[in-house]
């Protein structure tokens, strides 16, 4: 098979209904690793470890964390022991697919002294070629939102061009969502619409553990070809459609999308955001597993001779200080305004920026989140009816007690 010749990743056509699905065990599935491993590919999947599911290189199924689930809730992630041998049966993973395509540092060039200069080189070496097996559908859509942030502007990122080409996405339709997912509610899962090459369905009953794979791209209809398969039967096609209904119906949390831009557009002076901002630590941890997430800042290191000198880029976050830093100070001086302008920019403004929301509900901000804070609950709150003490209350300027004070910043206009 000429896997290389074939087109990149296409979003299924009409007919992607299930008369191209197969069937295939656990020994199928190890196969489409062994032939992606084949062809050169570095195969990234979930895998247990330092007690929670990560994504890392995998070689083999008996790396997935079979026999392995989650508990996810507001700041409360714990692995829990299944009663089967299901390889995909938590919810989302602790990182995202970002840390792949868009790791969190990267070698931009390094320098080296030459006389009364220096010469600059890019980084040494080819980038890897990937499979991503076990992309579940809010992520794929994750992907989607980075490609257009990332290669749909003006500007494209030659580095992550360079991963996401190419890259072979196994998606995988998720069968446990956890107690922060909300896909549902945003429009992106649990089945796998697009975006990939092959779509599994994982299935455990009184007929055995296996696998109804769809196709979605010409190359993955080639690979699936090269393996011995057998055509999905109706009573598989129905189970898988099962393990997905049931999923909907089980999302650990909703979020209210009706008229979102405007309700956070509207509410830039609301109450909540001081009392969110008296709880919010500033930590930045709910913008590092975003899988959307993309901002980033540069570093410059030197070896103490002066002689070797490196930039790299880091993930940066809005809520740190030095974030918005511009002449005369921050921008965003307080809490407050930095947790309004994550969810503002998450809920509404991404929306006039990229088109989509910012948000594909996969809900790792809540359960990575130290104080629990939930970008669910913080929308409801922002529609719930203001106590009448508050709603006959002229808005006043943000209070001084919450997350910092304006008034350190004299002279800045706080924007959302
Ligand atoms: S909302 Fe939570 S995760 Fe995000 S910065 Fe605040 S404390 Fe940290
Ligand atoms: S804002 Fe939270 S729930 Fe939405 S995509 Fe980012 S991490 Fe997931």
């Amino acid at each position: 098979m000429d896997e290389d010749a074939l087109p990149d990743t296409v979003p299924p056509g009409p007919g992607h209904d299930g008369a191209a699905a197969v069937s295939i065990g656990v020994t199928g599935l190890q196969a489409i690793i062994d032939a992606l491993r084949g062809h050169g590919r570095t195969v990234i999947g979930p895998t247990v470890r330092g007690g929670a599911i990560v994504l890392a290189e995998i070689s083999g199924v008996d790396e997935l964390p079979g026999g392995w689930g989650d508990d996810q809730d507001a700041a409360h992630y714990r692995l829990r022991e299944r009663d089967d041998g299901a390889v995909f049966g938590f919810a989302a993973t602790a990182q995202s697919w970002k840390s792949v395509l868009f790791p969190s540092r990267e070698l931009l060039w390094s320098g080296e002294r030459s006389g009364n200069g220096f010469t600059t080189s890019p980084p040494a070496g080819d980038m890897p070629r990937y499979a991503l097996l076990g992309v579940r559908s809010c992520d794929l859509h994750a992907i989607g939102i980075q490609d257009r942030v990332l290669l749909g502007r003006a500007a494209t990122d030659p580095a992550y061009a360079a991963r996401r080409d190419g890259a072979f996405i196994i998606a995988v339709a998720c069968g446990n969502p956890g107690g922060t997912c909300f896909c549902v509610s945003m429009g992106t899962g649990p089945r796998p619409g697009a975006g990939f090459d092959l779509s599994l369905t994982e299935l455990l009953d009184e007929r055995g553990h296996r696998f109804v794979v769809l196709p979605g791209s010409a190359r993955g209809r080639e690979l699936l070809a090269a393996l011995p398969s057998a055509a999905a039967t109706a009573g598989d096609l129905a189970a898988a459609d099962d393990v997905i209904a049931a999923s909907a119906a089980r999302m650990g949390r909703v979020l209210d999308t009706e008229g979102i831009r405007e309700l956070l557009y509207d509410n830039a002076e609301h109450p909540r955001w001081d009392d969110v901002a008296s709880r919010c630590l500033a930590c930045t941890n709910c913008t590092l597993v975003c899988p959307t997430c993309f901002c980033t800042s540069v570093e410059d290191v030197s070896d103490l001779a002066g002689e070797h000198a490196e930039r790299h880029r880091i993930w940066d976050s809005c809520f740190n200080s030095d974030f918005s830093h511009s002449s005369g100070g921050s921008v965003r001086a307080s809490t407050r305004s930095r947790y309004r302008q994550w969810m503002t920019h998450k809920l509404a403004s991404w929306i006039d920026q990229f088109g989509t929301s910012g948000c594909v509900g996969c809900g790792r901000c809540i359960t990575w989140c130290p104080a629990a804070i939930d970008i669910t609950q913080e929308a409801a709150a922002l529609r719930a009816p203001l106590p009448a003490r508050r709603a006959s209350a002229p808005d006043g300027p943000p209070s001084s007690a919450a997350g910092g004070s304006p008034a350190a910043n004299p002279g800045k206009e706080e924007s959302p």
